[in-house]
């Protein structure tokens, strides 16, 4: 404003002076005329640099800043300079919005920013999944005219939002089970959270049921050993009465033995990220050990068979002899008398030309149905509850040697007929086994009839 008046001042007192001076050496009307040329001059300069100054205001560029004498030009420059600075910084705090928005969407978990009307403001790609939305389609939209999930409707019309809303949902992937934190902020707008529990809820689940499990499958020998230590006391019994009682309690102290050493083999092959002391394990060794153990828990009631190719390996000892020597108990345990046990190594070749070590047992035992194998190696799965307790099964077997096999990077298979019989086979990749030297021969298969 200061610079208008001056401006006008200034031009006035030229055209004042310019006036003057003509009138006196020319007469009035010369002097009127001279300053009204002066004054359609200046006038017509300004208006021309005015109308420059708009129209590159309209699309201002720093490479187009119009050039002019004087005060124009200095009006042009100021205006450049404070459009630069005002450039800079928009572009700083675009980038600021920017990182800020890519660290949102970054996030593992979804954000979505609700106004006070209840529409959606932005939401990131992991919101967008986690409630089917299209983050550009549905933009402005009430989130609860998409999202119409009765209890996050409740949720949001309630505004008690100290507890997350645990919520399930149909995706393209399944049922998967939300869990979403509103923060109200600002005036009346709302941060959402949302983190996909599923996985978590599962884990959760199997940790409750082995619990259970675990509780139920120590409670049962307990009840029987504390119901005959009753018995012993208050009932009058024969020596031979007595002798069998307590053959029956050490029965069951075996069988909480038996679970408790189980579980905590288990507890080690889950929880200890350490890899095991590897050892060189003579397989046809581990093999005869396997058989005589075999032997023994089948006291004549099986025919054992062997065979084992000569080579070695590597692995930790206590965990293969345990996942090996559950698969031949199993074999033992399923197979009726006068059943054929085979326990094999072999050395294969897999489809690329590289060896392949392959521990099986087989048995004529009787068989797995089809839809059970997939469950088999679950903690505490069993097919027949009764028959595996009957013959001091624990239910942890098959989940031990899918954890040892894991932490070898071997493979379990299982193939089964109902009434026929079933193979258990571990494969093990070839950086695991040392071959024999060229000039060694393979063991011939033996059979051992028990
Ligand atoms: P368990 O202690 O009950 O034997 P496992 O984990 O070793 O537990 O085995 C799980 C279930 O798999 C067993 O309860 C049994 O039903 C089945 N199973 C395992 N091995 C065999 C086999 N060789 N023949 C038939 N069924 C088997």
């Amino acid at each position: 404003m200061r610079f208008v008046l001056l401006r006008l001042l200034a031009v006035v007192a030229v055209l004042a002076l310019a006036g003057a001076a003509v009138a006196y050496w020319l007469g009035p009307t010369a002097g009127l005329a001279l300053a009204c040329a002066l004054a359609v001059g200046v006038i017509a300069f300004d208006t021309l640099a005015r109308a420059r100054l708009l129209e590159w205001l309209r699309f201002p560029q720093r490479d187009t800043v119009p050039q002019s004498p004087g005060v124009w030009g200095e009006v042009f420059y100021r205006s450049a300079r404070q459009l630069r600075l005002w450039q800079n910084r928009v572009q700083r705090e675009e980038n600021k919005l920017s990182r800020f928005i890519e660290a949102l969407q970054a996030s593992p978990n979804g954000v979505m920013l609700i106004d006070e009307h209840g529409q959606i403001d932005w939401c990131n790609a992991t919101a967008a999944g986690h409630f089917g939305l299209d983050p550009q389609r549905d933009m402005r939209q009430h989130a609860v005219h998409l999202i119409r999930n009765p209890e996050f409707v409740a949720y949001l019309a309630a505004r008690q939002f100290a507890e997350p809303l645990l919520m399930r949902r149909n995706g393209s992937h399944g049922t998967v089970l939300l869990s979403v934190q509103v923060i109200p902020y600002g005036d009346g707008d709302k941060l959402l959270l949302s983190r996909d529990v599923t996985q978590l809820e599962r884990t959760e689940a199997m940790r409750r049921d082995f619990v259970a499990n675990v509780s139920h499958e120590i409670k049962t020998p307990l009840t029987v050993i504390a119901g005959f230590v009753e018995s012993l006391r208050t009932l009058e019994f024969s020596a031979d009465e007595r002798e069998r009682i307590l053959e029956l309690m050490q029965q069951q102290s075996d069988r909480m033995r038996q679970l408790v050493e189980d579980l905590l083999t288990l507890a080690h092959l889950e929880g200890d990220p350490h890899q095991p002391a590897e050892e060189l394990l003579d397989m046809p060794g581990v093999v005869a050990r396997l058989a005589a153990d075999a032997r023994a828990l089948s006291a004549g009631r099986h025919r054992i068979e062997t065979s084992a190719d000569v080579s070695k390996l590597r692995g930790a000892s206590s965990e293969l002899a345990s996942a090996f020597g559950n698969l031949v108990s199993n074999a033992v345990r399923y197979t009726p008398n006068g059943g054929v046990i085979q326990i094999r190594w072999r050395l294969l070749e897999s489809g690329l030309g590289e060896a392949i070590g392959e521990f099986s047992v087989s048995d004529t035992g009787i068989g797995i149905a089809a839809e059970h194998i997939p469950r088999l190696t679950e903690r505490f799965y069993r097919v027949d509850r009764g028959r595996s307790r009957e013959s001091g099964g624990t239910g942890l077997g098959l989940a031990i040697v899918k954890h040892a096999l894991l932490r070898h990077q071997a493979e379990l298979r299982i193939v089964s007929q109902m009434g026929e019989g079933s193979t258990f086979s571990a494969r093990f990749p070839a950086q695991r086994l040392v071959l024999p030297q060229p000039e060694a021969t393979s063991e011939p298969v033996a059979a051992h009839p028990a």
